[in-house]
């Protein structure tokens, strides 16, 4: 059984990964856009990377979903623990 990440700050398991200034290869994005009635406009969760060959993430940096707060260390020390549990 593999552990899910942990945030260190509130104890969520959920994260995203926000890249930034990066090049991404064959790289298919979708940006999701929902009617607002009360502003009276579109608003927009931003891009996703639906799915890419390869991503070069130096700029990058993991996100707690719940508190928001940079989680990158943490999400890599993760992720190579896993690597090191599944080899
Ligand atoms: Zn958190």
């Amino acid at each position: 059984m593999s552990q899910p990440f942990t945030c260190p700050h509130c104890g969520s398991h959920d994260y995203s990964i926000v890249l930034t200034g990066c090049d991404v290869a064959s790289a298919t994005l979708q940006e999701d856009f929902a009617w607002d009635p009360e502003r009276g406009e579109y608003s927009s969760g931003g891009t996703v990377i639906l799915s890419s060959e390869s991503v070069e993430n130096e700029g990058g940096h993991a996100v707690c979903q719940q508190c928001e707060k940079d989680v990158s260390e943490t999400v890599a020390a993760y992720e190579e623990q896993q690597e090191s549990g599944n080899a």
